[in-house]
């Protein structure tokens, strides 16, 4: 089928793979009996993400409000995503519905200096250790980049598997999130654009 690949020929669909090499790594938060799920085929065509035809709608551009914490005319800043067991996990999106691969040019300049910007602006919050980011692009079409504050000091959330630690966490009390909200998009706001009240 079209897209398949001599990669897909090789894997075992439907066998348990070894846990093993993760069971293995300082940075799996998991202990005790662990089995991995029968490793599934894959779906071509890929059913339509959020925000695609076919889809369900962009959540983003259905409640452009929810969750803003800041923007410019360009960009925009959510937060406030459960669970919230980091001190901070926000998203970095554009302000109008655009995928990855159609970033004007003024998105694509102005994208590297948001990250910058971003991370910068979530370190600031008190207690954070470094600022993770991620792009997947697997759940919505509209372009997304997730930020994640590592908690200082806490050397086994170093790595992928924080945003599993947001997860597991007590959760942030609401008014500290909100504190830690209004941090980032204050220094945001420090290089322009607005804060958005929440
Ligand atoms: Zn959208």
């Amino acid at each position: 089928m079209d897209g398949y690949s001599a990669y897909h020929d090789r894997l075992p669909f439907g066998e348990r793979l070894s846990a093993e090499p993760v069971l293995g790594d300082p940075f799996f938060p998991f202990d005790g009996d662990i089995t991995v799920r029968p490793l599934e085929r894959p779906v071509v065509p890929e059913p339509p993400r959020r925000g695609e035809p076919g889809g369900e709608p962009c959540p983003a551009c259905a409640e452009p409000e929810k969750g803003l914490i800041w923007r410019d005319e360009r960009w925009a800043v959510f937060a406030g995503f459960e669970p919230i067991g980091l001190p901070m996990v926000a998203l970095l999106m554009p302000v109008q519905h655009v995928t990855l691969h159609r970033l004007g040019p003024e998105l694509v300049a102005t994208l590297g200096p948001m990250i910058h910007r971003l991370a910068v602006a979530v370190g600031r919050i008190p207690g954070v250790g470094r600022t993770h980011f991620s792009r997947f692009g697997d759940g919505s079409e509209h372009f997304h980049v997730w930020f994640l504050a590592r908690p200082l000091g806490m050397q086994q959330m170093r790595g992928p598997m924080l945003s599993v630690w947001d997860d597991l966490l007590p959760r942030v009390p609401d008014e500290e999130f909100a504190a830690n909200a209004r941090i980032v998009a204050t220094a945001l706001a420090e290089d322009g654009g607005q804060v958005v009240s929440r």
